[in-house]
């Protein structure tokens, strides 16, 4: 991943920090998580590029293993995540 260049895919937050353990660490929302779209628990391939994508960590914790349609028509619906 590239470090200080990356963007959540569900609310566009820029410049996330890839590195979890940083003793300066970001707050959560800064924080790049790698997210599946189909969570592993549905049935989701966990090591399917094609099944992940970078989530800010508010994000990630918010989704869940909600479907990706069902995460955004949530979060569409004012349910501010981030
Ligand atoms: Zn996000």
């Amino acid at each position: 991943m590239n470090k200080g260049n990356l963007k959540c895919a569900y609310c566009q937050r820029e410049y996330l920090d890839s590195n979890k353990n940083n003793p300066f660490r970001k707050r959560e929302r800064e924080v790049a998580t790698v997210d599946h779209i189909i969570a592993t628990s549905k049935g989701g391939k966990k090591y399917d590029e094609k099944n992940m994508c970078v989530s800010c960590e508010v994000c990630n914790n918010a989704k869940k293993d909600l479907g990706l349609e069902v995460f955004l028509k949530k979060k569409s619906q004012g349910n501010s995540l981030c």
